[in-house]
């Protein structure tokens, strides 16, 4: 086979030891959370039909899908985001569920991106979406699951970025602005390309004043809430809907607050996101340190309608398993999540075989992490394979030991070792 074969493809990743670990770690924080919060798993296929995938995506997403023709003609696509998929549900089999409706799902998503630190081609997202609400408790639920996510994962400065593209877009409606224009507009700024975005805006019919606002709002943003919203009350105050959308953010703000959600918030007045079906809320989680997204959402609450699932309200969010991977490896967390015990039973016979067997299923029903020698190798090959291994204690089986309930228990990390009544050998590793 030719070299270049043996390698994966641009893009893809093998994820072995820590980072498959990591991947599971926060795959099982994620479903946890959910839980918590009443959300119900669904698994969605990784193939959908383009057109459902494309339809709100937004153009730049739209090019970086991954789409085929299967055997059978049609077009196809590897989800390149979870929302769709989960719209259509919402749109078909869940139409008639009871509200709020609350979805969680997990897996990988597939985007051709250009692949740099933390953006692949082949990722990994937690996603949670809540249906039947336009109030602003679930846009504050949201944030608040997230913020628990964050927490639970045991990840350390981080920020909310958060702002509401009702704001931009009523001072873009007010002058007639059509919602393609618009949504390319809000690409511009996603993107922070400013001047170019305020420029399309003009030639497609904005007002001086309007601009003149924008670019009032574009300049807003800090970390004391209420200085920010009164700043964006006073910017808008003569375009009566982005006051109420204005409104809307000032009272998620103060309801998150009030709930005692602890998070660093930013406010930007002229936080857009790419996506194009955002129609309130939006934000992003920063990691100090990190300067791309672990994670984003907002309120998107015409995509059920598009889909032909009516009038249906949502706000979701959605974290980047592999970006929360990074920054907790660099945070230094993972390090301590090793301090857990890892256990290897060594027979010092092969006769005592059946012994450790038992002691490593005594120790496993624990919970306790626990590999057995099943290479026949003496105590002295074992054990300097151990550290190579991440064992932390070494359980040693011999005859004479065994012959009084008890067993040699070493300490990989202090190079001690005792003699310990397989009674308390839990109790022992523990502590
Ligand atoms: P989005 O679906 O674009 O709102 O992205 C949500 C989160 O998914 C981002 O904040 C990232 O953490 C993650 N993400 C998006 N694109 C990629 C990528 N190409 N590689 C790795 N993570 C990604």
């Amino acid at each position: 086979m030719a070299s270049e074969f043996r390698r994966t493809v641009r893009g893809m990743r093998d994820l072995i030891n820590e980072e498959a670990e990591n991947l599971r770690f926060i795959e099982q924080k994620a479903r946890k959370v959910s839980r918590l919060y009443g959300y119900k798993e669904v698994v969605t296929p990784l193939v959908e039909h383009y057109e459902l995938l494309a339809a709100k995506l937004g153009e730049e997403n739209r090019r970086r899908m991954f789409v085929f023709e299967d055997l059978g003609g049609r077009k196809v696509a590897l989800r390149p985001e979870f929302t769709a998929s989960v719209a259509r549900l919402v749109a078909t089999k869940m139409q008639s569920a009871p509200r709020p409706l609350r979805l969680f799902s997990i897996g990988s998503l597939y985007r051709y991106d250009e692949p740099q630190f933390g953006r692949y081609r082949e990722f990994w997202q937690a996603n949670y979406e809540l249906f039947g609400s336009n109030k602003s408790e679930a846009d504050v639920e949201i944030l608040a699951l997230t913020n628990s996510l964050l927490k639970e994962i045991g990840l350390k400065s981080y920020f909310f970025k958060v702002g509401h593209v009702g704001i931009l877009r009523s001072i873009l409606s007010h002058d007639g602005i059509a919602e393609e224009q618009q949504n390319s507009i809000m690409q511009l700024l996603d993107k922070k390309q400013v001047d170019i975005a305020l420029e399309t805006a003009k030639n497609a019919g904005s007002s001086k004043s309007s601009l003149d606002t924008l670019e009032t709002l574009l300049n807003i943003k800090g970390r004391q809430s209420d200085v920010v919203i009164s700043e964006i009350y006073e910017a808008v105050k003569s375009y009566s809907e982005a006051l109420e959308a204005a409104g809307n953010l000032s009272e998620i703000i103060t309801m998150l607050k009030a709930g005692c959600v602890d998070a660093d918030l930013l406010v930007e007045a002229g936080f857009a996101r790419g996506l194009e079906y955002y129609t309130g809320l939006v934000f992003e989680v920063f990691v100090v340190d990190m300067d791309i997204a672990v994670g984003g959402g907002g309120r998107y609450d015409r995509l059920i309608e598009l889909f032909g699932g009516g009038q249906v309200p949502a706000v979701g969010a959605a974290l980047g398993v592999d970006r929360l991977s990074l920054a907790l490896q660099k945070q230094r967390q993972i390090s301590q999540r090793s301090e857990e015990r890892r256990i290897l039973v060594v027979a010092v016979e092969s006769s005592l075989f059946g012994q450790a067997f038992k002691i490593s299923n005594m120790l496993r029903e624990k919970g306790v992490i626990v590999e057995l020698e099943v290479m026949r190798r003496s105590v002295s090959k074992a054990l300097s394979d151990a550290d190579r291994r991440g064992i932390t204690h070494v359980v040693i089986v011999g005859s004479k030991e065994i012959k009084q309930n008890m067993v040699v228990l070493r300490s990989m990390r202090e190079r001690t070792q005792e003699i310990v009544p397989i009674e308390h050998l839990f109790e022992r590793i523990m502590q």
